[in-house]
């Protein structure tokens, strides 16, 4: 199809006219109709007026005009009225329908755009003269049907994994280009219809306006001086850009947040059993385990009712027994704080608050702990020194940074928020400069240390899935998108719209953004990696410490006992010595049979016969020991000892547990043997002589 125009909507003047016609509502809108496009007969009264306007205003300029009433009855003629035609008629002006030129009262040399429709659209492709003359400048497009022959120039950036050089050294021309907004530029040139030439961009930034001279630099600099037709990569749309260039629809959303190293593990921690309670608590728990005990001591001693009878059946004893030693106060205390108990029980109303209250505590307290512990144990602890952008502003130690002449740096630059407007003044104000060139100088500085970079989700979630070293920080500062950025009044514009909104409703943009972030086999298995550490079981190396405080308790009671062992070896070997003394003395006083000393024992028949009386060695402490410690390791053998292993006969009366008659085991008179008694250790139950 063939069609022919009057208005040159592609000439920037004509453009400036409908814009301003825009403005003027609601006349304009009907004029233009929400098209921006003018009709032909609006467009030629418009230049008409304006022609009217002209003639009349250099009319005024000559001479005074005289206005006169006019009648319609008469034909008395207006005296400036042929003046006027004649001024009009050496108007010379370029309006809405072209240059417009009067000769003998008729307009000459205007022109005809020609126009094809081709995709949809109608495109110029020459113009017509009324002298005849015919100039076609897009021959080619009476020819062909299929793509048109337009090159669109495309500038770009080298970005990961938007635009990227392929690493193979003879390619020519776009093949050797990869990435998304690569294989996006394939779908959309092929939708809009045109061939494109990617090239990148002379400064390698986005654009950023100066703010003291106004100046533009980067991608944006290029599209306004129409050195490039499209600007294709990760180009944020903002306000500042729009209102220089056009940007199509968005073809991926984003918003600014922070890249950051990995924090450090904690290190685990042979005695993290510990860490629940802070160390005062533990301290404190020591100290009321300590005054606890001793107050449950002093109350019972005091307490009437924790005195008692060890022997109820003789109700006249004077002696009275307390369970409560100091001893068995502390073996209370530690018992119900293990929550262990003891076989004490407090019997007195004053001891047994002391008791039901630290009850209650130990209760407060083990529950605590355990919850904690559990989640001491189990959760995987991060230092983390920051995390959020607030963070960021409150401290100096870490340095922090945007990309260089980016919408990143326009964001902090350009925010009215406090916090960012702190963050702005200390990036500026920061020397070395804090700023990058390029978002790979920014990811080395942070993997360097010390540094956070402020930078795009987009190519923030590209790095840290690449890298377990690299961590997201806080959540997103802004929210923008990405779209394809054209010099204005583009024709283009539209049709990638259209475009980008198909890609997107058929999902296509979606699988290239699987493509090029996740499909890729350099992902870093971070989530296998988090599983790991929490389903794994908890090792050595967080709870070993418990064993070695078993492994210290076990030392200390070896070590217990053998001070016990000492004592008591070295107790029994005075005791001999005293008792050998008065065992001596006894036999000299009963005088003895004659010069050689006898004693009756019973031979294998049981008869009484009188043995000369072998000398008992003196114990020395040494043998004592032995003694003991031969009968200690004896492997088998009777689990009762004797309580003093030499004359339990002799042993002193205060000492030895004297049996009711009725619990003696019958003496055998016939044979002459000795009633059995089994001899017990016992230091409070003493013989009483009134109650046999
Ligand atoms: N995509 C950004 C831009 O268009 C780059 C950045 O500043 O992070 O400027």
């Amino acid at each position: 199809m063939t069609a022919f125009r009057i208005v040159d909507t592609g000439s920037p003047h004509v453009r400036t006219i409908l814009r301003d016609m825009e403005k003027f509502q609601p006349v304009g809108h009907s004029i233009l109709n929400k098209s921006s496009i003018i009709k032909a007969e609006p467009a030629l009264i418009y230049d008409s007026v304006n022609v009217f306007a002209k003639g009349l205003h250099a009319l005024e300029r000559s001479a005074t005009l005289s206005l006169a009433n006019l009648s319609c009855e008469s034909e008395t003629p207006w005296g400036d009225g042929s003046s006027l035609f004649n001024y009009i008629n050496a108007v010379e002006y370029d309006g809405l329908t072209g240059p417009i030129k009067f000769t003998e009262g008729k307009r000459s040399n205007f022109k005809l755009d020609i126009l094809k429709l081709r995709n949809e659209e109608l495109y110029k492709v020459g113009q017509w003269t009324p002298d005849g003359q015919i100039n076609i400048t897009d021959t080619q497009a009476f020819f062909e049907g299929g793509r048109p022959n337009i090159t669109l120039k495309i500038i770009t950036i080298e970005e990961t994994p938007f635009v990227m050089l392929k690493d193979v050294s003879n390619l020519t021309g776009n093949s050797r280009y990869e990435g998304f907004c690569v294989d996006l530029l394939t779908y959309v040139s092929t939708m809009a219809g045109f061939e494109y030439e990617i090239q990148f961009s002379g400064d390698g930034l986005y654009g950023l306006i100066d703010t003291d001279s106004g100046e533009w630099n980067g991608l944006v600099r290029e599209l306004i001086d129409k050195k490039a037709d499209l600007a294709v990569g990760s180009m944020t749309i903002n306000y500042a850009r729009e209102s220089v260039i056009d940007f199509t629809k968005p073809f991926m959303n984003l918003g600014v947040s922070i890249l950051f190293k990995v924090p450090q593990r904690v290190p685990t921690q042979l005695f993290s059993f510990m860490n629940p309670l802070a160390v005062e608590i533990w301290l404190y728990i020591l100290l009321a385990y300590i005054i606890v005990s001793t107050t449950i001591y002093i109350v019972a001693r005091f307490s009437p009712y924790e005195w008692h009878n060890p022997s109820p059946c003789h109700n006249n004893r004077e002696i009275m027994e307390n369970d409560f030693t100091l001893g068995n106060s502390f073996w209370f205390t530690i018992g119900t704080l293990m929550q262990q108990g003891s076989d004490l029980n407090p019997k007195a109303a004053s001891t047994r608050i002391v008791g039901g209250i630290w009850w209650f505590f130990t209760l407060i307290i083990i529950s605590s702990y355990t919850a904690n512990l559990a989640a001491f144990l189990t959760v995987e602890r991060m230092i983390t020194p920051i995390e959020s952008a607030e963070d960021l502003a409150e401290q100096n130690e870490i340095e922090y940074g945007t990309l260089e002449g980016g919408s990143t740096m326009a964001f902090f630059r350009d925010s009215k928020i406090e916090t960012y407007q702190k963050m702005w003044r200390y990036m500026e104000s920061k020397r070395p400069s804090v700023f990058v060139p390029t978002i790979d100088d920014g990811v080395k500085r942070v993997l360097e240390g010390n540094y956070a970079f402020l930078m795009e989700s987009t190519m923030l979630d590209y790095t840290i899935q690449r890298n377990c070293n690299l961590t997201q920080v806080g959540g997103l500062l802004n929210s923008n998108s990405y779209g394809i950025a054209t010099p204005i009044g583009s024709p283009w514009r539209d049709k990638i719209s259209l475009a980008i909104l198909e890609l997107q409703e058929k999902g296509i943009i979606q699988m290239l953004y699987s493509k090029w972030w996740k499909n890729t086999g350099d992902v870093c298995n971070r989530d296998e990696k988090n599983k790991d550490s929490k389903a794994n079981a908890l090792g050595v190396a967080n709870i070993g410490g418990v064993f070695v405080v078993l492994l210290c308790g076990l030392a200390l009671a070896i070590v217990v006992a053998i001070l016990e062992f000492c004592w008591n070896s070295r107790k029994n070997a005075q005791t001999d010595r005293v008792r050998r003394y008065s065992d001596d003395e006894d036999e000299d006083e009963d005088g003895g049979s004659g010069s050689e000393r006898e004693e009756a024992e019973l031979d294998e028949k049981g008869e009484k016969v009188l043995r000369p009386r072998t000398p008992r060695p003196q114990q020395s402490l040494c043998s004592e020991m032995a003694e003991e410690l031969r009968f200690a390791m004896r492997c088998h053998g009777s689990r009762q000892r004797p309580a003093l292993r030499r004359n339990c006969s002799r042993c002193t009366p205060g000492s030895t547990y004297v049996p009711a008659a009725t619990d003696l085991p019958q003496a055998n008179g016939e044979n002459g043997l000795l009633p059995t008694v089994e001899f017990r250790k016992s230091s409070v139950v003493q013989f009483d002589p009134a109650n046999p």
